[in-house]
């Protein structure tokens, strides 16, 4: 076996090129014997090729560029791949591939060690952050949203509950004379399993013993019905992730769609329990600003002020693992197709692109932000300067942004904000 055969076949090794078709790995390894390309560039080469199929876009032979010299032949490869990575994205002609047509996962009841009670999982010091208190009520999620951290943390084909989650919920002892706020919806849909194995009864129950703790519920299905068959404690909030119809078809797989869920939160509310909206991510892409008002306009026009508590915005941002777990998928998805700036040790879009969404965002809510019965809006995930980029204010200390947020949703329950 000759040296560079060698090189080759260790060059290929712990990549996606096994995963790439056939003759698109035929194309590759006859293109790195011709330039006799490095270990590095023989990597990259199936990383592009990997992406540009998941992005469908035009394929590493279309795009491979023609001429003697290898080191032209790699920068203008890296060029063509940049331009396109960056390019702003349509889902025009943008065909899905492996998506799941319905749920397949496996339940499974076992004793959890501990207890899922803690700090919201993304929050940072180098974001403006809310200090939410997440539960892991249950782990994983029967949904399958491409830009999901989640599914880096859990097995996603089995949904695991605690046999001991509601023993342990009823034990917590908490202060009572402080107003806490804690979620459900970060290790697993709030909703989407209704009360499987009594989970709904058990925060019920908690949040009826606890008045001065705001429940929040935060889902992406339509899945209410234990909410409008039983009484509801007031002191819970239920808040839906909604996006455009493009990003949900394309990039939110096994959801319900943006009407089911807006006219879930219609019922709730109808019911006096108060809704929100989480945008996050909102996402760019030809012709979105107009998709996202339409929905943003729809929201204004079915719901009062007084109904909803609160409207979060936030966009994509990445950690390698998400990129690298997305690229050994066999799926398709545009979600990693952005121009990627560090953001906070992160990856993201430039701030030109999030300040154009976050302020067409919230000034597309301004009906919202007036008098007693406004709306509270914030920023998710995002650095300090953001927030006066986006709203002209921004929060000294994470602790001054858990005060006003608690504050307004105190009031908004019309329940007593305890410092
Ligand atoms: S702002 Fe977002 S990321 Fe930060 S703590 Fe609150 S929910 Fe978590």
């Amino acid at each position: 076996m000759d040296s560079y055969t060698d090189k080759f076949n260790l060059a290929i090794q712990n990549t996606f090129f096994t995963k790439l078709p056939l003759h698109e790995q035929e194309f590759i390894r006859e293109k790195s014997f011709f330039y006799k390309f490095s270990n590095q560039e023989i990597k990259r080469i199936i990383t592009i090729t990997r992406d540009l199929e998941m992005w469908d876009e035009k394929r590493i032979s279309i795009l491979f560029p023609e001429h003697s010299q290898k080191k032209v032949v790699f920068s203008r490869l890296i060029k063509a791949y940049t331009e396109i990575q960056n390019k702003k994205n349509s889902y025009d002609n943008f065909s899905l591939k492996n998506i799941p047509k319905e749920q397949k996962f496996t339940f499974k009841v076992a004793e959890k060690q501990g207890f899922g009670l803690g700090l919201c999982p993304v929050a940072s010091e180098k974001t403006r952050c809310c200090n939410l208190l997440t539960l892991d009520a249950v782990e994983s999620c029967g949904f399958d949203c491409s830009y999901c951290s989640i599914q880096s943390f859990y097995n996603q084909n089995t949904i695991t509950f605690d046999s001991s989650f509601k023993d342990k919920l009823l034990k917590l002892e908490l202060d009572p004379s402080k107003t806490y706020h804690i979620g459900t919806g970060q290790a697993s849909d709030s909703l989407m399993f209704g009360n499987r194995e009594g989970v709904l009864d058990a925060l019920f129950e908690f949040a009826f013993k606890n008045p001065n703790v705001i429940l929040e519920f935060k889902t992406k299905s339509d899945n209410i019905k234990h909410f409008l068959e039983n009484d509801v404690p007031p002191n819970i909030l239920c808040t839906w992730s909604l996006n455009t119809k493009t990003i949900i078809e394309n990039e939110e797989h096994l959801t319900a769609s943006l009407d089911k869920r807006v006219n879930a939160a219609r019922k709730l509310a109808d019911k006096g329990i108060k809704v929100g909206f989480h945008f996050h991510p909102i996402v760019e892409y030809i012709g979105y600003l107009d998709e996202y008002k339409e929905v943003y306009d729809m929201l204004t026009k079915k719901f009062k002020a007084s109904e909803v508590a609160l409207v979060s915005f936030g966009t994509l941002t990445f950690i390698k693992p998400i990129i690298k777990q997305l690229r050994g998928r066999e799926f398709r998805t545009k979600i990693t197709q952005i121009e990627h700036v560090d953001a906070s040790g992160k990856t993201s879009y430039p701030d030109t692109t999030k300040v154009e969404m976050f302020k067409h965002a919230y000034e597309s809510f301004s009906v919202w932000q007036q008098g007693k019965e406004r709306v509270f809006f914030y920023l998710c995930m995002e650095e300090h300067q953001m927030w006066t980029k986006t709203f002209g204010y921004q929060y000294p200390t994470n602790n001054d942004f858990e005060h006003a947020m608690l504050e307004s949703y105190s009031n908004k329950l019309g329940q007593d904000y305890l410092i």
